[in-house]
């Protein structure tokens, strides 16, 4: 597997219209896309840092794996996204070395990159998306 680079990090937050006014008149970022991933039960925000994005999740169901996030963790980094070319490859490739993969293959996240996921027990803690626009 070949990472070429952060592609985004995922910051679960109460609500988005608290949360975007901080990244953009604290920060000076700008908010260029809002959409909902129905499939994660998340509405998203997206802000881009050079060639990195900030990715706030906020959930629409208690439910949702970011609803479950914040009850028990509370607002904060979510999850680390890796750009790779690849993202079947690079999923089976973790797995042949032994990593718990979330997702045996490739499924479709916000902005229509192909998207995997590692099990935080498997990465030191650190729950880690791969990601390729391809
Ligand atoms: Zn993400």
């Amino acid at each position: 597997m070949e990472i070429s680079h952060i592609e985004h990090i995922g910051i679960a937050v109460t609500n988005l219209e608290e949360a975007i006014p901080y990244y953009e008149n604290v920060l000076g970022l700008k908010c260029y896309a809002v959409e909902e991933v129905a499939d994660q039960k998340v509405k998203t925000a997206f802000f881009k840092v050079g060639q990195t994005k900030i990715e706030l999740l906020e959930s629409t169901d208690p439910e949702g794996p970011i609803g479950k996030f914040i009850e028990k963790k509370g607002p904060g980094v979510h999850h680390l996204a890796f750009a790779v070319e690849n993202v079947n490859d690079a999923l089976n490739d973790v797995a042949a070395k032994g990593v718990q993969v979330i997702d045996k293959t490739g499924r479709k996240g916000a902005e229509g990159l192909t998207i995997g996921f590692l099990h935080p027990k498997s990465t030191l803690g650190v729950l880690t998306e791969l990601c390729s626009d391809k």
